[in-house]
């Protein structure tokens, strides 16, 4: 019997697969599962194969639709002749126009910033149509004297380069607008005294994409409530045509833990009937989740206790959690359980945000919990090319399967 019930638990959750979803996400055809090339679509009519495939009992798909702003075409930039590598010296803000064109650099003195002397020297023929180029943060510190830099009419500089330390993000990629000129985030090594950049970078707006959440259903023994758990397939895509955003952190390591788990629940009938959401969406601005929290296909007061489950796919050994207020009785279980199996150091839990897709359900005060493991050593990779199947890394799968499945046996 022991031995049986070692073998069980040794085989409840499973590795390989889960390995085999993250490996499979990540790779080029699905274009880093953006809104453009019908990425985050391809992925979605992956998983509802590999749904069916663990043996669920129904899987259904919801469609919706979004605006979003995509970079799939040109990706060019010279800097003082010399060529940038998209996505290692330069890539886009997620809600910038294209753009074409050389232009002078004008680099803003950080060290003695005067604002009205910034205007002044941009009113210099040598910097005509220039693009201004300052670190990030220090522009965020002064965003009332940067403003009018942004604004059609205001100035006449062409745009802005930002300033941020390697590796590069691709921040959000919630372009749900465009704004007036092109903003194009550089690493400071590879501005660093340029004169003069050349670029040439397409965006295309699309105005009511369709994507959809997958949603997968296990029937339990009870019928009146249910546990959900969630995670987010849809990452950023594309920046140009030959780069894109893999993603196996944020987020095919969740959306792999949760397929393992619907197989499991296929195979041990659950107490309560199991929802697992395939939110598309999220990294432009929770849209999916949104979405289906307006729109649930199961009232949102009968779920027991929801469990979004994004970016696991690092080591650190204490995890971090948000849990919303009507979750809070549950967390005392989870602290409960990690602190006899110590499956984790220890649970770290941090301020409620809209971080996650379990945001739009701990707003509806659905009892919730969000499991995600950072600043481990996959994390200084978290929206950047790096994030890919080369660099994944799975300690953190194990604890985070037998965490859930002990809260719902003993919840
Ligand atoms: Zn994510």
């Amino acid at each position: 019997m022991l031995l049986l019930a070692l073998t069980l638990q040794i085989h409840a959750q499973d590795l390989a697969h889960y390995k085999h979803v993250v490996k499979t996400l990540s790779s080029a055809k699905y274009q880093g599962r953006g809104y453009a090339k019908g990425g985050a679509n391809k992925a979605g009519k992956f998983l509802q194969k590999e749904y069916l495939k663990a043996g669920v009992d129904e899987v259904t798909l919801q469609p919706f639709t979004i605006d979003i702003n995509t970079f799939c075409g040109k990706m060019e930039m010279r800097a003082d002749g010399r060529k940038l590598q998209a996505g290692v010296d330069f890539s886009m803000r997620e809600y910038s126009p294209g753009v074409h064109g050389e232009f002078p650099v004008y680099h803003v003195d950080t060290l003695n910033f005067d604002a009205d002397r910034m205007y002044a020297d941009l009113q210099k023929p040598e910097y005509a149509n220039a693009l201004v180029c300052c670190d990030f943060w220090f522009s965020y510190k002064h965003k009332k004297d940067f403003a009018r830099l942004q604004k059609a009419g205001d100035c006449s500089n062409a745009g802005l380069l930002q300033t941020w330390a390697s590796p590069i993000k691709f921040f959000k990629a919630y372009g749900e607008k465009v704004v007036d000129k092109p903003i194009i985030w550089v690493t400071p090594e590879a501005i660093q005294g340029v004169k003069r950049v050349r670029v040439d970078v397409d965006n295309q707006f699309l105005k009511g994409y369709e994507l959809f959440n997958v949603i997968a259903k296990v029937s339990g023994e009870r019928h009146d409530s249910c546990y959900v758990f969630t995670a987010h397939y849809d990452h950023m895509g594309n920046l140009g045509k030959k780069i894109f955003y893999a993603g196996a952190n944020d987020n095919a390591s969740g959306t792999a833990a949760i397929v393992t788990l619907a197989a499991y629940y296929a195979k041990h009938c659950p107490p309560y009937d199991m929802y697992f959401l395939s939110f598309s969406g999220e990294d432009a601005n929770l849209r999916g989740s949104e979405f289906f929290a307006e729109h649930p296909v199961v009232p949102l007061e009968q779920i027991k206790y929801l469990f979004n489950i994004d970016m696991i796919g690092d080591n650190n050994p204490v995890q971090y959690c948000e849990v919303s207020d009507e979750g809070m009785r549950g967390y005392k279980l989870f602290e409960q359980i990690n602190g006899e199996k110590r499956y984790f150091k220890a649970l770290n839990r941090g301020d409620l945000a809209a971080n996650s897709d379990h945001y739009p359900f701990a707003t509806r005060h659905v009892p919730c919990i969000f499991l995600e493991n950072e600043e481990g050593d996959a994390f200084k990779y978290y929206h950047t090319i790096y994030d890919d199947w080369q660099h994944a890394v799975f300690d953190s799968y194990e604890p985070v399967f037998r965490l859930v499945t002990d809260f719902v046996e003993r919840y």
